[in-house]
């Protein structure tokens, strides 16, 4: 699809804004994440499996950080990344997500899957001082 045309090995993120400008989709009748869209579209439908990414970027779709992975992996990963640090622009999209489209904090770590704590400091904490 040309969503993903010449992929390279960089992030590719999902540009198109939805439901609170994350990467979704409306896929055959049902709003899907992006990278499930995408994967569908080169592997078929992953059913009941996760698709998960190598990388740490949720809005990216680039099939090579693809993986289809169990709720139990998606887990291990929610676990992992629940005490990352979070970049400079997953911040600003948290703070735009929540200003602008008033997404709900929960939503808001949900997506990025880190923890509710750390969605609501980063708001309290905005703007930073580095
Ligand atoms: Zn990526």
């Amino acid at each position: 699809m040309t969503l993903v045309s010449n992929p390279s090995d960089e992030c590719v993120e999902f540009k198109h804004s939805l439901n609170y400008g994350y990467g979704r989709l409306s896929y055959h009748g049902e709003v899907w994440r992006a990278n499930r869209v995408v994967w569908a579209e080169l592997n078929g439908d992953p059913g009941e499996m996760h698709v998960l990414h190598t990388c740490d970027n949720r809005a990216c779709v680039n099939p090579k950080h693809l993986y289809l992975g169990t709720q139990a992996d998606n887990n291990r990963d929610t676990a992992l990344r629940s005490t990352r640090l979070l970049t400079r622009n997953e911040k600003e999209w948290i703070l735009n997500q929540y200003n602008h489209w008033g997404a709900p904090i929960q939503e808001i770590a949900d997506e990025l899957e880190v923890s509710y704590q750390i969605v609501w400091q980063t708001i309290r904490q905005w703007p930073p001082k580095s």
